[in-house]
């Protein structure tokens, strides 16, 4: 292996932006930067995704929201992207009999989350980016070190195997939830990482279009089938197609290692999500063939190495995805750091970033957490159900006092995670003493529930 004094792809005007990871953030972030004229360098260490279609993979979807939105909209690209989108005002809850049960996420259609192809978004970006002209990308472009001592990033590229350098200067790393930039830097500075992995893990199934190529539940919901310590969920594709998705433990009585062959698969199947299964002809083969995935939350108290290099997204702050925001926080990031860039030296700019975001990076980590139980169970729990409903009959009745958390983290961008959880909390500890011995809505006391509102929460600014 040979070393080379500069990249291949070294034609962008300094100071250049290197941007290490052609995700999802580091894309957004290249074009935030490239708009501003900013020239941009992005380097990645897949094929283009756009040329080498096995390298977008399955069809994986995700669920775009209102932080992810406002990000995409002040980047100037969300136009490119809302073709992309089918809109699900609500979950779904399928029971063990098949019957379903539709709950609105928010007030009306309006408040809703939108289903989104990770690699037609993706695609996306980068064709957007590719139109800008300050911006140079290389694909087949891998970080394999990060020398803080001698200020440099070593790149390898991986049509010739050279490795050359770059200087490590205003560098961007968005190399994801691995971030391979993260344990260069937890290595040369005495920084904490935590990676808290989760005992469950994940396994994508594909749910077929009919014969005519039309979805075959309801597109315009997440679909849940939530069994107290597991679940499935399916969300949908443009092409009459659902990407379904099993989370469970990895070890355990009910497990992902109990299901290694075909009989008890389908018999889990049969007993748990029969509707699915008679959709599902490719289960086994699918099953077998697809990887289980991992999943975890990234804790790491720093993310800016004297401002030389600065960690975006899930190399920042991965979280688990029971929230749905790991993408939408990470599209956040990206517009916030664009923000401080503009006003600020880099360096400042950096710590400024990680100051900001953190406290809201933590608080949206916990929700994930906290919310994979209310999907997986507590979302079939008539109470929590009186209580949902309670959230929206006062936010309609307290307008700017009563937001309900779901709502604030995933259709007020303009309100923070933390603020989210902090009120989530005071508003949680009203619902409890608000449907104490409630039966349906029509048995709350709303002389109360404004006395307590009033008192615990301020109006929103
Ligand atoms: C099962 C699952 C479901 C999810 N659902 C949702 C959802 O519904 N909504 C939501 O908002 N979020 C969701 N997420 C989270 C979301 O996928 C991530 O938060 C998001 O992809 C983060 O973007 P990123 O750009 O930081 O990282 P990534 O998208 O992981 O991108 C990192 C990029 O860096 C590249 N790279 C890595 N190492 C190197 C290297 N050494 N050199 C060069 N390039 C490198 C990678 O190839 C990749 O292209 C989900 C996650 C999972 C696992």
């Amino acid at each position: 292996m040979t070393e080379a004094q500069t990249s291949p792809a070294s034609t962008a005007r300094p100071p250049v932006v290197t941007i290490v990871g052609a995700g999802l953030a580091g894309t957004l972030m290249a074009i935030l930067l490239a708009r501003r004229d900013v020239p941009v360098l992005l380097l990645e260490r897949r094929p283009d995704p756009r040329i080498d279609a096995t390298t977008a993979g399955r069809s994986i979807n995700l669920a775009l929201a209102d932080r992810g939105i406002a990000a995409l909209k002040a980047a100037g690209v969300f136009a490119a992207i809302e073709p992309l989108l089918i809109a699900m005002p609500g979950r779904m809850l399928h029971d063990a009999a098949g019957a379903t049960q539709f709950l609105a996420y928010g007030q009306d259609e309006r408040e809703s989350i939108y289903s989104v192809s990770r690699s037609a978004l993706n695609c996306t970006l980068l064709d957007e980016l590719s139109r800008l002209p300050n911006a140079v990308l290389g694909f087949g472009q891998e970080c394999v070190g990060v020398d803080f001592g001698h200020r440099l990033v070593r790149m390898r590229d991986a049509a010739s195997g050279n490795v050359y350098r770059l200087p490590l200067e205003r560098v961007i790393a968005a190399d994801g939830a691995g971030s391979p930039c993260r344990h260069a830097m937890a290595a040369a500075y005495a920084i904490d990482v935590k990676e808290d992995l989760l005992a469950h893990g994940y396994k994508e199934l594909t749910l077929p279009a009919d014969a005519s190529g039309n979805h075959q539940f309801d597109p315009h919901a997440l679909h849940i089938w939530p069994r107290g310590n597991f679940m499935l969920i399916a969300l949908p594709n443009t092409d009459g197609t659902f990407t379904v998705t099993l989370f469970l433990p990895h070890e355990g009585p009910v497990s992902f290692a109990n299901l290694g062959e075909e009989r008890p698969l389908i018999a889990f199947f049969e007993e748990h999500f029969a509707d699915a299964l008679e959709l599902m002809p490719d289960l086994a083969e699918e099953f077998a063939a697809h990887p289980t995935g991992r999943m975890g939350t990234v804790y790491c108290s720093q993310w800016s190495a004297d401002g030389r290099l600065v960690l975006l997204g899930d190399a920042a702050h991965a979280i688990v995805p029971f929230h749905g925001q790991g993408m939408n926080c990470a599209f956040e990031d990206c517009a916030i750091l664009d923000e401080l860039l503009a006003v600020l030296p880099w360096p400042e700019a950096c710590d400024a970033y990680a100051s900001r975001r953190r406290p809201d990076t933590d608080a949206i980590a916990k929700m994930a957490l906290e919310n994979y139980r209310e999907m997986r169970d507590t979302v079939r729990d008539p109470k929590f159900q009186l209580q949902k409903a309670l959230s929206l009959e006062l936010e309609r009745r307290f307008p700017g006092r009563f937001i309900p958390r779901y709502s604030m983290v995933m259709f007020h961008h303009e309100i923070p995670y933390s603020v989210a959880l902090e009120r989530g909390s005071t508003q949680g500890a009203i619902l409890d003493e608000l449907t104490r011995g409630a039966t349906d809505l029509s048995t709350i006391d709303y002389t109360r529930a404004r006395a307590l509102i009033e008192a615990r929460l301020p109006l929103i600014a």
